[in-house]
């Protein structure tokens, strides 16, 4: 069975609900027993699958857990609340007080500022990388190194890592590997690249429509997946119905948006990429851009978000009239979704000193017609050169 069949056929049973294509919104709390033998079995049951109260799983959250684990190559999944309890659920279950961790410079920022609070508050200390530091990480591990946390492409500056050397040399001292995918989803096989777990903010392009906070916990082994689900559980803080449903909704054309939006999305950056106000794309699948090489050696596509540095000096006022007056590109955080959205993007950074010229402007590529967007680019960069 080829990836897009996957994605139309993983997780449905239409026979177990009367013929629907799509299981109901299962609503529930209690899950009635029909005697006490059954109620004492259930509770002693393996987490996985079996229905025993609503916060442990539903068959709508079970049906979504199955479809998005095979879309990302794993076995297992967890249903998360958010992209972020993905990423924050998983570091707590596998890290203890006096463990250390390695996350790269590039990582989303509240993942970076769960680390330096949270993990911090408990003992657990952090070091950040180099993102394109490869096998060079494995001078960074420390006999205490649990775990080492990945983001490629970096979703605000792009970057793409050399995922198989820097799990290499995580495994080979002990550590494991988890991965943020969520711009990789579809184009990057994770488990077949070293990831131990990969994560999934679903809030993106598996939601796809900007109503729903969804995430994905997604493994292969049976112990990592029972460790992460138990110590999740412990936590009480399942997705809600309505949510994983349009998850599971927003799976079935997944693939569809992705392929058309990644193609506009390569067609706007090679467009911008021509304008004299800009300084350099980012955007690993243009081939002057930096990782273009390891990008087509680890994926076979992409999605529509990307990066453009501004040529300086450049005013601040002169980038709020230009993204101020856009009529089709919202402006927003969050990508993922059916409509174009930018952002000024503000990259912290304590590895690494950033390497960019000048300011960054973060584009997600929606489902319009191109020649509207890249009208609405065209007058943007009008204003930028009227404000001056
Ligand atoms: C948005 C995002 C998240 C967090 O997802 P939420 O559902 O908004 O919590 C995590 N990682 C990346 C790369 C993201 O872009």
């Amino acid at each position: 069975m080829e990836r897009d069949t996957g994605l139309i056929h993983a997780g449905r049973r239409p026979k177990e609900v009367h013929g629907a294509v799509n299981p109901p919104v299962y609503r529930m709390s209690t899950v009635i027993a029909s005697t006490v033998a059954e109620l004492n079995t259930r509770s002693q049951g393996r987490p996985d699958k079996t229905v025993t109260y609503g916060r442990r799983g539903t068959p709508t959250s079970f049906a979504f857990e199955e479809a998005i684990a095979a879309t990302e190559g794993g076995r297992y999944a967890i249903a998360t609340a958010s992209g972020l309890s993905a990423i924050s659920s998983t570091l707590i279950a596998l890290l203890k007080a006096g463990d250390h961790i390695l996350v790269t410079d590039s990582t989303y920022d509240p993942a970076r500022y769960f680390c330096d609070t949270v993990l911090a508050g408990l003992g657990i200390t952090t070091t950040y990388y180099d993102p394109r530091i490869g096998a060079g990480i494995a001078a960074l591990i420390q006999p205490n190194t649990k775990v080492v946390y990945l983001e490629s492409p970096g979703s605000l500056t792009f970057e793409v890592q050399d995922v198989p050397a820097i799990a290499a040399a995580a495994h080979a001292a002990g550590a494991l590997v988890v991965a943020d995918n969520t711009w990789g989803i579809l184009s990057f096989r994770p488990f077949e690249k070293g990831v131990d777990v990969s994560l999934q903010a679903c809030t993106k392009y598996v939601g796809g429509h900007a109503d729903a906070m969804l995430g994905a916990i997604i493994t292969v082994d049976d112990d990592l997946h029972l460790k992460i689900r138990q110590s999740f559980g412990a936590f009480g803080s399942a997705p809600g119905s309505e949510e994983v449903w349009l998850g599971l909704r927003g799976l079935r054309s997944l693939s569809a948006r992705l392929d058309r939006q990644f193609a506009a999305g390569l067609r706007v950056a090679e467009w911008l990429s021509q304008r004299p106000e800009v300084a350099e794309v980012l955007h690993p699948a243009l081939p002057s851009s930096r990782d273009h090489a390891l990008w087509t050696r680890d994926f076979n596509g992409g999605c529509g978000l990307f990066g453009v540095v501004l040529k300086p000096p450049i005013s601040k006022t002169a980038i709020a009239a230009m993204l101020d007056g856009y009529h089709y590109f919202g402006l927003g955080y969050s990508w993922g979704g059916f409509e174009s959205l930018v952002v000024p993007a503000h990259q912290r950074r304590t590895a690494v000193t950033t390497p960019f010229a000048g300011p960054i402007i973060r584009y997600h590529i929606g489902l319009e017609a191109e020649g509207d967007l890249i009208a609405d680019l065209e007058a943007g960069f009008a204003r930028l050169a009227a404000a001056g």
